[in-house]
């Protein structure tokens, strides 16, 4: 085990609950909980600000080693991403385009290594719980702790869904299914570190289980290490 305790991957499709999951489980057990994904929508910001095009791999490249990124470990488990010491916020990280420019940019290997050196980073002592698309396989192939989550598609856009209606705004939910789809397809077709599970992860279909019951889940699969 590392300095300051285990490396736990959740990786998964967009909206199967990783991070709600993640940031419980990491305040249970004091750790710090980073979503990798906050990396990449950064990124995608900043690429949107400097007018640079997501499919100018070399731009894209350009831009990421540019940037100074640091973590900031929140009352809640989260770990801020900032950039250059900003912490740019949801409504920046977290808009639906920002997203799809994220899962743009994200395609470019060299880009990536950059981002994944920092993760490593961040990782290094223990004592995290990352989420992504290729924690597992690719960042931290040596995780103490595998899961993957899965939903169908339908299930994450009624979530979605939901989300948005709650927070006041007028979703369509056709849109919200398409742009799902759209996404599960680049993230596991692109060549550099597709999405899918990593040989030892355990695999967790979160389609008709509330969030307690993933939680649980995911805390019985730790306890078998840490006991
Ligand atoms: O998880 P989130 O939706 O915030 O991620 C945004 C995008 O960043 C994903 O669609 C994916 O393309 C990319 N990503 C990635 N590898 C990760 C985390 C996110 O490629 N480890």
């Amino acid at each position: 085990m590392r300095e300051n305790g285990l490396v736990i991957s959740i990786d998964g499709t967009a909206g199967t609950g990783k991070s709600s999951v993640g940031k419980a489980v990491a305040f249970q057990l004091g750790y710090g909980f980073l979503s990798t994904g906050e990396m990449y929508r950064a990124l995608a910001y900043k690429v949107f600000e400097k007018n640079v095009a997501p499919e100018d791999a070399q731009a894209v490249l350009k831009v990421a080693n540019e940037m100074v990124f640091s973590f900031e470990r929140q009352p809640d488990a989260k770990l801020h991403v900032l950039v250059d010491g900003v912490y740019l916020g949801p409504d920046k990280l977290h808009s639906e385009e920002t997203g799809n420019v994220a899962s743009k940019v994200s395609t470019h290997a060299q880009a990536r290594a950059v981002l994944t050196a920092k993760m490593r980073e961040a990782g290094a002592r223990g004592g995290i719980i990352m989420e992504g698309r290729d924690i597992g396989t690719v960042v931290f192939p040596d995780a103490d702790v595998k899961i993957y989550l899965d939903a169908s598609a339908q299930e994450r856009a009624n979530r979605r869904f939901k989300q948005l209606k709650e927070a006041g705004q007028s979703p369509d939910y056709d849109k919200i299914l398409a742009s799902i789809q759209e996404r599960d397809y680049r993230d596991s077709h692109r060549a550099a570190s597709p999405l899918k599970p990593a040989a030892d992860a355990v695999i967790i279909d979160t389609s008709d289980l509330t969030l307690e019951e993933v939680i649980a889940k995911v805390r019985r699969e730790i306890d078998k290490k840490i006991h």
